[in-house]
């Protein structure tokens, strides 16, 4: 199996890359893209030799040669750029492309990839919030299978494949309700990028563990979910489960509910993305149930957490609203993590753009980019008023 890396220094690049080398030792690396780790990069195409590697940019690519002269004596191509990266994606001869990207910059190579009649493994959940109708329907038009990384979606997937044609009645999204699940209102308000960077019970890249604390992270996979399992709003329910043990479930006809479990751990979910429906074995640390004193389930508080509001609004919505928000949610996550802004500008970015923005179909891809450019605009003068 040929598999392109999109995103390989990060979270999930790298654990991918631990998988490929843990658990498949016949799969082979065609393609590996970094952004701005060039030290990260580096060493993994010193250890996968992928014969094709994409960087930001050109001075990054010069870095990147400079790092590996005398260290690597392979054969390889650079390539740079967001079309680097869409190269990679449909170009580097893979059998699947994980994308691993973070933000909207994972649609395009998404797209290159179907286009070309490859599977994704999908990571990036930003690609099917953004134009999921149109992603899923060119899939199936290229007769290519998006499989899901999320934890969540992998769990569903998971039980779907158990039960034979049965179709699902309703998904169970479980969420670990993040670092601020116990917070007075008050005090989140003065929550520091710091103070959300320290998730409970996953180690992510910065972005998501935000949308995590945010519960905007929920909100995204309950439009992922829609999205990768053709299911309505109201067949989808959110469970806040702190253990972050049963990954999410789903109910049937008879009202059986299948769940999936484990430890939390991405590798799994990304060693399955690659095998399914077969697995690979691990040595990976394993589920012992004994270690819990209980597993526990409440509701979202979407008073405290209005990014969750607002996401399951978009969903409603549809068009080109998620597209909007998605975007809007990027570019206010990057000021907080710089403390420029509080907790609760996020949602008041959000919200005051809801307001403004009349909400068109997202038939194309041109549709998506006039959207995001909406957004670009009024996160602009949004930051002057500020
Ligand atoms: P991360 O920030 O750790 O890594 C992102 C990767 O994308 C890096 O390799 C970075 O170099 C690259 N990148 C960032 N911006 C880029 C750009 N503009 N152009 C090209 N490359 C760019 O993120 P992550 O936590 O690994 O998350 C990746 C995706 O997986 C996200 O969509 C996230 O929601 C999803 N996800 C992550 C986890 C997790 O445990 N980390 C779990 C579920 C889903
Ligand atoms: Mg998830």
């Amino acid at each position: 199996m040929n598999i392109a890396v999109l995103g390989a220094t990060g979270s999930i690049g790298t654990q991918t890359l631990d998988v490929i080398s843990e658990c498949l030792p016949d799969a082979r690396v065609c393609a590996l893209t970094g952004f701005s780790n060039i030290d990260k990069l580096a060493e993994a195409v010193i250890k996968f030799k992928p014969p094709l590697v994409c960087t930001a940019d050109e001075q990054a690519a010069d870095c990147l040669k400079q790092r590996l002269n005398g260290n690597f004596s392979g054969t390889y191509k650079i390539v740079t750029g967001d079309e680097g990266l869409t190269y990679c994606a449909a170009e580097s001869g893979a059998d699947v492309v994980v994308n691993a990207l973070v933000g909207r910059a994972g649609l395009a190579p998404t797209l290159a990839a179907i286009n070309a009649g490859i599977n994704v493994a999908l990571a990036n959940k930003e690609t099917l919030v953004t134009a999921g109708e149109l992603v899923m329907k060119k899939a199936r038009e290229k007769n290519v299978r998006i499989t899901p990384i999320d934890s969540e979606h992998s769990a569903i997937l998971q039980c779907l494949q158990g039960n034979g044609d049965n179709p699902p009645e309703k998904l169970i999204i479980t969420a670990s309700g993040g670092p601020f699940r116990k917070w007075t209102k008050e005090r989140i308000a003065k929550a520091t990028a710091e103070d959300a960077l320290r998730h409970p019970t996953w180690n992510m890249g910065a972005k998501i563990t935000i949308d995590s604390a945010t519960l905007m992270n929920k909100g995204l996979e309950v439009i992922e979910a829609m999205r990768l399992y053709d299911m309505p709003l109201e067949k989808i329910e959110v469970v806040i489960h702190p253990q972050s043990v049963i990954h999410s479930m789903v109910e049937f006809a008879d009202g059986a509910v299948m769940a999936q479990l484990g430890v939390p751990d991405m590798r799994v979910p990304i060693s399955y993305a690659l095998t399914q429906p077969r697995r690979a074995a691990n040595n990976f640390t394993k589920l012992n149930l004994l270690e819990y004193n209980s597993l526990t389930f409440g509701k979202p508080d979407t008073e405290r957490f209005p990014c969750l509001r607002l996401a399951l609004y978009a969903a409603e919505t549809g068009g080109t609203l998620p597209a909007v928000m998605n975007y809007l949610n990027e570019l206010a996550v990057g000021l907080f993590l710089q403390n420029k802004i509080s907790f609760y500008s996020i949602s008041d970015i959000i919200s005051r753009a809801f307001d403004a923005y009349i909400v068109t179909r997202a038939d194309s891809p041109e549709d998506i980019t006039e959207a995001e450019a909406w957004a670009e605009g009024f996160f602009k003068n949004y930051r002057i008023e500020v």
